[in-house]
């Protein structure tokens, strides 16, 4: 990495980073190779009738050994700002750890067996004074969410594009789908989800990448609504006008009605509605 480079992703000094509008436009399914798993929409934001471009354009000749062509955003940068490595984390393999803790937390009044639940340090924790974690409980291990993590650095470029990612990530989450869908279900307290879901990344970052159903691709991709207009302080004030002046209008229009009927030698209306109410 030359001066020019960005800064890593775990550089000493903090940058908010977030995903590229190139990174956005992806629905990337997780059911097959990396050529028929990704098209691209036209903006970062899910519309119904969107023309989802391919991201794969085929082989660049006739020569069945030619390189594949990719989309033109293949080559844009993963994250804004650039960023020349990135460590992938996978939210459900998060998720699972902190459930499998809680579910276990209040077993050593019930199990009373220590054979049963060790503790101990995390692993490869060597501080002194390391904090105990449950290591084991109800003979089932601990799931270590920070195994489940890739380092993903820059190809060619001094940023990590689009295509570095994918196509470092893609396989690495092939590589473990049935362990992804045992975890998804094991999450919520469920039996894993079935072979044939059709999984997608729903949300790349910044965070964990979030791996759902891939019908659940639009509601993580929804427009944000357009903000309310500000009320200025003229209308407010017309507003409390109208206001006003409609309950103003609510005496004024009995007494025009009292000084009709009397002129007309009817009864009093005010009479007549104290009669209504009370029955006679
Ligand atoms: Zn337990």
């Amino acid at each position: 990495m030359d001066s020019t480079s960005p800064p890593a992703d775990d550089d000493q000094e903090w940058i908010q980073r977030n995903v590229s509008t190139a990174g956005k436009r992806l629905f990337w399914g997780l059911n097959g190779p990396l050529e028929h798993a990704i098209t691209v929409a036209p903006s970062e934001y899910y519309e119904p009738d969107a023309v989802m471009e391919p991201y794969y354009l085929g082989p660049a000749s006739d020569d069945v050994d030619a390189a594949p062509r990719w989309h033109a955003v293949s080559q844009e940068s993963l994250l804004t700002p650039p960023t020349s490595s990135i460590t992938v984390r996978i939210d459900c393999f998060d998720d699972w750890e902190r459930n499998w803790a809680d579910q276990h937390r209040e077993c050593w009044d019930e199990v009373h067996d220590s054979d049963r639940r060790r503790l101990g340090p995390r692993p490869g924790d060597e501080t002194l004074d390391a904090p105990m974690v449950v290591l084991e409980c109800c003979g089932e291990e601990r799931p270590w969410s920070p195994d489940k993590k890739l380092d993903v650095v820059a190809g060619a470029g001094a940023c990590v594009t689009v295509h570095d990612y994918v196509s470092a990530v893609h396989p690495w989450l092939m590589g473990m789908r049935n362990e992804i869908l045992d975890v998804l279900g094991k999450r919520d307290d469920q039996p894993p989800w079935p072979p044939e879901a059709k999984l997608a990344v729903l949300y790349l970052g910044p965070g964990p990448l979030r791996i759902g159903y891939e019908g659940k691709w639009a509601s993580w991709h929804q427009r944000p609504p357009a903000p309310r207009n500000p009320v200025s302080a003229e209308e407010y004030a017309e507003d409390a006008r109208r206001l006003w002046e409609r309950d103003l209008a609510r005496p004024a229009a009995m007494i025009r009605a009292r000084e009709e009927a009397a002129a007309q030698g009817l009864e009093d209306p005010v009479n007549q509605l104290y009669r209504n109410q009370h029955g006679f």
